[in-house]
């Protein structure tokens, strides 16, 4: 049974002149429990937008999505999101980033610190609980978006070329740690990519897109041990 269903998604832009851009052909593919997938392929061929629509935050021209065969129609906690360009709520501690999600659900406040305390420490972020977003480095910010996306126990995380901004080192740290967090946390992976290392490194499956208009092309099972 599939955790996460697209069916028949596709996705055309208009622009303000009329011109329209195809930006996903209609698009079949399933995930299933505690997957990672690795969404691969050429800058424009519409990695995001499909991201996007699966997250909430587009919509398909046709075709729909479900999760735990609920129809996606909107964003959700059940969906925890990480992306390149580091979108935590700068007015916010680390602690009180992940915590946000939490205390909006109205979960009580000792519940909420016991939480975050765990994927603090899950990510390596103990001793930068008051820090604000702008006093870390790019690494740590993606810890603290991790951990946030984690904290609300989402059913699938999405991710989207989240270690794109970080150097070499980082990234390479930045890997292995998500990867341990799924291999220990038993939990459903969707992430963006253009980079054939990464999407190969990180995944059990990889989902190779040609270039524009997005289709998929071909699927990679990869099944050699991290
Ligand atoms: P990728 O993530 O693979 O780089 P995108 O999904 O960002 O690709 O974009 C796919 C195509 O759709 C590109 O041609 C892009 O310019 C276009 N596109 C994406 N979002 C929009 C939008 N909001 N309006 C118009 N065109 C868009
Ligand atoms: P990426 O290549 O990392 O997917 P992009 O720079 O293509 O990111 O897109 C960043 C944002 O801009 C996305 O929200 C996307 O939907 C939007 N976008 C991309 N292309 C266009 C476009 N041609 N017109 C309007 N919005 C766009």
């Amino acid at each position: 049974d599939s955790k996460l269903s697209i069916r028949g998604v596709s996705r055309t832009f208009e622009g303000t002149r009329g011109q329209k851009t195809q930006a996903l052909l209609p698009i079949d593919f399933e995930v299933r429990e505690n997957d990672f997938v690795t969404i691969l392929g050429p800058s424009g061929c519409g990695k995001s937008t499909l991201l996007r629509i699966v997250a909430g935050l587009d919509f398909p021209t046709q075709g729909k999505v479900l999760l735990d065969g609920q129809l996606v129609d909107g964003p959700g906690a059940d969906r925890g999101m990480v992306f390149q360009s580091y979108t935590l709520f700068p007015w916010l501690t680390v602690a009180q980033n992940i915590r946000f999600g939490l205390r909006e659900r109205g979960m009580p406040e000792a519940q909420q610190k016991e939480r975050s305390d765990y994927f603090i420490a899950k990510v390596g972020l103990r001793g930068f609980e008051h820090h604000f977003p702008k006093q870390l480095s790019g690494g740590m910010q993606q810890r603290t978006a991790i951990a946030r996306a984690l904290a609300n126990d989402p059913k699938i995380l999405l991710l989207d070329e989240p270690f794109g901004a970080l150097d070499n080192q980082t990234r390479v740290l930045m890997q292995e740690l998500l990867l341990g967090i799924w291999e220990s946390a038993q939990k459903t992976v969707l992430f963006v990519t253009h980079d054939i290392d990464e999407a190969i490194f990180m995944a059990n499956r990889v989902a190779v897109f040609s270039a524009r208009p997005g289709r998929i092309k071909s699927e990679i099972a990869v099944d050699f041990d991290h």
